[in-house]
């Protein structure tokens, strides 16, 4: 497939003044490779450490130093790289990329330039109505990452603080093959997964461990590529929907005004909901990229390649297509669920041995959505998989109805405890004895007289009786039995 040649969905497209335009998005994300020592030297790159803790004379650019590089990281690259399912280069070279920054030491980055650790690969991307789109993976390449110049800190004084100077980052560069803000959040968020399942890149992006410069340009649909802008370090997956959105339409609206895009790198003001001009936009020859002198090429040999390869984790792409064919899940909730590696494991060890899909209701549907409303993350579930499936096994036994089941998760939600022993001493268990449910439903057609007649013209009454037998019986009755008693007593 040729550079840009997807079209997007009609109903993808922004409307404008002369009709119809398409949006045209590649990314390079920046992940921070977990290791505990940087790229080139032995320093660490714990994370909050005071300022300029962490720092070596390699990384301090003292005269004389040379870098060593740090295998970790290049097993890290490879296996992400496999994770992409990205060609591997066995010979890769760093090239100095030159530029000044004062919290840039050496006055250049250690980078990749020709000749790239990883080649092409792809990202399968699920979007949210069930589709998914395939977004290629252009190289992704090993490089240093900057220190952090500190301008608030002092009222004519900025500050340097170089722990972050030296760490590996992996560039990860995709093809312009996303096409709306939808799809550019949906990318970066499956990346971030694969990320955290292979254990390369904790993915916090709160922490900058992940940040994306996103590549925007507009065009009718269909026709040739624009001119892009690039909009710098976008640090959360809502701001990078956010960008996309405001910068394709200040483009559109330049464009159809009779102007011209500059190319150019942007920032996204979130406060204002706005990208604003930093800078005109640098070529490659700008960098006077060269090999750089004090490092040879990186040579890796294949057997290592594929002894990484054989120990990768199962990826979230296997992992869904497993949950679909082995438990039976719906894609959709399978997706749901694959999202994080402790979110499946979670699911999984619930569902050992129960009926898999009411474990993927009752994890999805009342766990996560109390998890969320209360902040917490599943790491921090205060039901564990065992209390849930306990309690699952409580209805599948008919021991308790859905409606009870949902106070017990109550119960265990705020006091933990066995779910068959709460069911047992707070006498919650299902009401099957139907002399007893009998009894309730004559007290309520008793009381109800005129209902009673009603009912016989206008059967959808019945929910009604059903709902007061359920209340007086405090939830317990077992509502197939009272449905089938009511229809008898009341005829219809
Ligand atoms: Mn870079």
């Amino acid at each position: 497939m040729t550079l840009g040649a997807r079209v997007a969905d009609p109903k993808q497209f922004l409307k404008g003044a002369t009709g119809d335009w398409e949006v045209v998005v590649g990314m390079e994300v920046h992940a921070q490779v977990t290791s505990n020592a940087k790229l080139f030297s032995g320093a660490s790159t714990e994370f909050g450490g005071a300022p300029n803790d962490h720092v070596s004379f390699v990384d301090a650019a003292m005269p004389g130093m040379l870098p060593v590089i740090n295998g970790k990281c290049v097993e890290q690259a490879v296996k992400t790289g496999l994770g992409l399912k990205a060609e591997i280069n066995l010979r890769s070279v760093f090239d100095r990329k030159n530029y000044f920054y004062p919290d840039l030491p050496q006055g250049y980055q250690i980078s990749q330039f020709k000749q790239p650790i990883v080649g092409e690969g792809e990202v399968t991307v699920d979007l949210t109505d069930g589709t998914s789109i395939r977004v290629g993976i252009e190289r992704l390449h090993l490089e240093q990452d900057a220190g952090k110049s500190i301008h608030d800190q002092h009222p004519s004084k900025s500050f340097v603080d170089l722990n972050r100077s030296g760490v590996a980052l992996m560039e990860i560069v995709s093809r312009p093959d996303i096409r709306s803000a939808d799809e550019a959040r949906a990318y970066l968020t499956k990346l971030r997964t694969i990320l955290r399942y292979l254990g390369t890149c904790d993915g916090n992006m709160e922490e900058g461990s992940l940040r994306a410069d996103v590549n925007v340009s507009v065009r009718k649909p269909g026709g040739p590529l624009g001119t892009r802008c690039e909009i710098k370090n976008v640090n959360s997956i809502r701001f990078v929907g956010q960008a996309v959105e405001k910068e394709a339409r200040r483009q559109i609206g330049i464009i159809e005004d009779g102007g011209r895009i500059d190319q150019e790198t942007r920032l996204f003001d979130p406060v204002k909901g706005e990208t604003r001009s930093m800078r005109s936009k640098e070529e490659a020859h700008d960098y006077r990229y060269f090999p750089d002198p004090d490092l040879l090429p990186l040579e890796i040999e294949q057997v290592w390649v594929d002894d990484i390869a054989k120990n990768l984790p199962e990826l979230p792409d296997d992992k869904k297509a497993r949950f679909v064919s082995s438990y039976g899940l719906s894609p959709y909730d399978a997706g749901v669920l694959v999202g994080e590696q402790v979110s499946a494991d979670y699911f999984e060890a619930t569902a050992k041995g129960r009926d898999a899909k009411a474990a993927a209701n009752w994890v999805i549907n009342e766990l996560f959505g109390r998890l969320n409303k209360e902040g917490k993350s599943i790491e921090t579930s205060p039901i564990a998989p065992a209390q849930l499936g306990g309690l699952i096994d409580l209805i599948g036994t008919g021991t308790i109805s859905g409606k009870i089941a949902k106070d017990v998760f109550e119960i265990l939600w705020t006091e933990g405890g066995d779910p068959a022993a709460i069911v047992r001493d707070r006498g919650m268990t299902q009401v099957t004895d139907t002399s007893a449910i009998e009894a309730v439903i004559d007290q309520v057609i008793a009381a109800n007289p005129d209902k009673v007649e009603q009912a016989k013209a206008k059967p959808t009454l019945l929910g009604w009786f059903v709902g007061q037998v359920m209340k007086q019986s405090g939830g317990k009755a077992a509502p197939g039995a009272v449905n089938d008693i009511l229809k008898r007593k009341l005829g219809i």
